[in-house]
Parts: structure tokens; sequence; C-alpha cells
């Protein structure tokens, strides 16, 4: 056991499993005075799976830290956990990552209100408001049309984090991905279309609808109901053009939030650099998404890891009394395979479990629910392999010969269903035993040729821990997710 997954342990309390009361299905209370529209699907299922129980004492939490690991599919953690062994020499197949030993699990339908396999906008909204959309959308509900600015009104749900700041809470995001982007984004925005990330992404009739960008909204509201934390890529939807950013309007975003009296930080060394006593943070480190494992070694590029954002995050928010919300997301998983690079998909699935293990050891586990969970999968195989064999190399055959496939070409271990790791069109698939499979800029091979890797569609794992855990079990929905933390919160 390593030192992450000892803190791990030590971090779920004793007996936490045997709160789930036999028969007894605590997952989601619906809150129906919230007068939401709700589709007849989730109706039956709350019908199915939901069954109304007030929350003791004993699950409620003080506060409540959601990971979120875009595209992280069970496929994606059974090979994480083994790459993540095999670096340091140990047997993969009976590793488990951080949270792999949280007592609660559940397993989570992820379609949206208009596809069998969600994108990150759709899968994140239902997380943090209960309440399926399109694909695309953020902080509506499914009355929504996507792309129409008017039809955000009378759809428009509130957020998690809006509940708990009126609650007097604390709120974050963290992610590697532009803080505008779509999961991130599911926090603060209200949006038709998760593509108008700032004022140039709008289109001529959102504005004269009077449709806010992303970035203004996380920034242009009420102070009382902001983000206190923000820590990301994407500055270039917050700067004006002279600036090297992409807004039209010319307003500097970072600028009035310091006028507001919030710090703002650029690099990982004036991250660290905060002063102790900091109540409101933002801090964007790349222009848009920040840099995958690889090309942040090659570069030395200032910009903090995940856990590194993770742990200022809970530092700063751990200062209110009445609690926080933090939401981490660790976004390149997503972004990785959609490019075919399976390894660097792992980096940063590890690299999740790390900021996890974090967490767990700086948090109370008697006040604090952790919930690690995804938005949807992605289409990542492991197609077998020796015990010890790498999981970035090829099936093994006779003696040092790898297994020969049909075609007399070597199996790679890992490939994909979809994405620009296939053969070019019209020819055949190299043999991999000619590639260096454990660069992690080499594409992995994918069945059906693809700019960029199809999600798909099948049940992500969610893994819980803290007062309010229990609720976690079973097969769920996303929006059964969104309920867990609520109730845990108390929130209305
Ligand atoms: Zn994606």
């Amino acid at each position: 056991m390593n030192a992450a997954d000892e803190r791990a342990q030590e971090a779920i309390a004793p007996g936490v499993a045997s709160q789930c009361v036999s028969g007894v299905v605590v997952m989601s209370e619906i809150t129906w005075s919230r007068a939401r529209h709700r589709s007849a699907a989730l109706l039956l299922s709350a019908a199915i799976f939901a069954l109304a129980v007030p929350a003791s004492a004993a699950e409620r939490a003080k506060n409540v830290i959601l990971f979120i690991g875009d595209g992280m599919g069970v496929a994606t953690l059974t090979a994480a956990r083994i790459y993540e062994a095999q670096q340091r020499g140990a047997d993969g197949a009976s590793n488990h990552l951080s949270f792999e030993a949280f007592p609660n699990l559940g397993l989570v339908r992820t379609y949206s209100a208009d596809s069998l396999v969600t994108d990150s906008a759709a899968g994140a909204s239902a997380i943090l408001t209960g309440q399926r959309t399109l694909n695309g959308a953020l902080g509506v509900n499914d009355q929504v049309r996507r792309g129409d600015c008017a039809s955000v009104t009378g759809s428009t749900v509130p957020t998690l984090a809006e509940l708990a700041r009126r609650k007097g809470l604390a709120t974050g995001v963290v992610s590697t991905a532009a803080i505008t982007d779509a999961t991130p984004a599911s926090l603060y925005a209200h949006t038709p279309s998760r593509q108008w990330q700032s004022d140039a992404d709008l289109p001529p009739e959102a504005v004269a609808a009077g449709c806010k960008d992303i970035a203004r909204q996380m920034l242009d509201g009420p102070k009382a109901l902001q983000l206190d934390v923000m820590l990301g890529g994407g500055g270039g939807a917050f700067l004006p053009g002279e600036a090297d950013g992409k807004r039209l309007d010319g307003r500097d975003l970072t600028a009035e939030w310091r006028a507001s009296g919030g710090a703002y930080v650029k690099t990982g060394s004036a991250l660290a650099a905060v002063p102790k006593g900091t109540k409101r943070l933002l801090g964007l480190f790349a222009p848009g998404n920040m840099m995958r494992e690889n090309a942040r070694t090659a570069t030395q590029t200032d910009a903090p890891r995940l856990t590194q954002m993770t742990v200022k995050a809970i530092e700063v928010l751990s200062q209110n009394k009445q609690g926080y919300f933090l939401m981490v997301e660790g976004a390149l998983i997503d972004k990785a395979h959609h490019i075919s690079l399976a390894q660097e998909a792992l980096n940063e699935t590890v690299e999740l479990s790390k900021a996890v293990a974090a967490a767990l050891a700086m948090t109370d586990p008697k006040d604090t629910l952790i919930i690690v969970t995804a938005d949807h999968s992605h289409g990542l195989t492991i197609n077998g392999g020796a015990r010890d064999t790498s999981i970035l190399g090829l099936l093994p055959g006779n003696e040092d010969d790898p297994a020969k496939a049909l075609d007399g070409k070597a199996v790679p271990i890992l490939m994909y269903a979809s994405g620009p790791g296939a053969a070019p069109v019209g020819e055949l698939r190299p043999d991999p035993a000619q590639l260096d499979t454990a660069d992690p800029d080499q594409r992995n091979f994918a069945a059906v040729p693809l700019y960029s890797a199809a999600h798909t569609g099948e049940d992500i794992a969610t893994y819980a821990t803290g007062p309010g855990a229990q609720g976690v079990h079973g097969l769920m929905d996303h929006p059964a997710v969104f309920e867990v933390m609520r109730k845990a919160l108390a929130l209305p």
C-alpha cells in the first residue's frame, strides 16, 4: 500500500459503510418544492431509485468536495491503476487509486436530455443542477433550445454552487481546462451554448437578446453569489485583445476582480506565495487549457498541477466557518483521450488520484463528503496482457515475440474505438511493434477514424466517502449525484 492509499484508508471513518441501512435507499431526497421541470423519465427514475428519508446528523456534511474526471470511464480507471503501480515497479493488477478505497460506489447512467451519450456540458450540468439538459447547454433544463438565447429565460435552474453561496458557504472551482470550459462553467453559467466562452464567441443575435458570455457570467453577478476560488486555464476569455486576450468589449475581467478585492495569480510560484488569509482567489495559468503532463515536462512551464491547485483551494475555502463546496476537474483525461494519447490520459488520471489523496489528508472525514465521479466515458479498451506486461506495450506471444493478429501485426494492449489514432483512410493499420508505444506523444490505435474521439455511453463509476456518502450506491443517475450533495449540505 502506498502513502496515498494509506491516507485514503485512514480518512475513511470506521463503520461508514455500515451506515448504509439495509434495504433503505437513501440516494436522492427529491425536493418537489423547488418547482423544477422534470421529465417523465426522471420521475420514473426517482420513483424507482429514491425513497425520501430525512437526513440524519450523520449524513450532514459541513463541506463537499466533488472531483470530476472528465472522460474517466471504468477502463481508464483500470488502466490508470495498473500504470500507476508499474511506474514504481509494483504489481499493477492488484493496485488501486486513492479513491478506489472509498466505502461507497455507484454506477451512473450518463445520458443527456437529447442523446444516449452526453457531452461534458450536459453531463456536468446534470451533476451540478440535478437537471438533465441538451448536449452543449449549461445551467438550464431540457426546455432550452440549443444556441437560442431567448430560450434561457424560463429554463434557468440554480447550480449547487449558487445554492451553497446563498446559504453562506464558500465555493470554488479548480480545473486543468479553461475555467470557462463546459465542466467548470457548470458551476456558474446559464447558457444554451458551451461555446460562448468570451464575448468574441457570442453570435450577434445572442448579444442583441441580452445573453452574456461565460467568462462575464463568472464575474458579473452580485459579489455575494460569486465563486470565492477559481483556478485553472482560460485567461484569454477574461482579457481584452490589447492584453493578448480574446475579449471584444475591452474589459479586463481580471482587473475588475482585483478591484473588487480579490487576489489574482498567473503562475505556480505565485500561487504558492498567495498570502495566508486570502479569501477570494482567481488563478488563470494558461490562455486556454493547461498543458498535459508531457508538454509540461518538456517546456518546464511554471504552472501548478491539479494537486497544488486543489490544496490551495481547500486552504482558502476552509477559512469559512460555515463550510464550503469545491469542485475539482481533471479535464485533460478527456482531452488526451480525444486525440488518442492513452498514456497522457493515464498520467492525468493518476494526477487526479493524487489530488484526491491530498484532499483526504487535509480534511476531516467526519465533516467532509468527498465524491469522485465522471461526466462520461471514452472508448479505451484493454486488449489483454501478461501480469508483468507494461500496460503501454503489446500483447505477448511466444518467447520475446508479441502476439500476432490475423493481419500479421502486433496487438496493442491499449487502443480506442474511435479517434485520430486510426490508420489514414484507405491505408492498412501500422504494426505497433514498429512504434515506440512508451512515447507519450505516440498515438494509440483507434478502430474508426475521427478527428476527435467520440465519447462513449456506458455507465461511469462514482465513489464517495464521508457524511452522506451512503447515498452513492447501486444504479444511479447524474441528477441523483446532485441530490446526494444537496442533501448532505442541507441546501434548499
Ligand atoms: Zn470530451
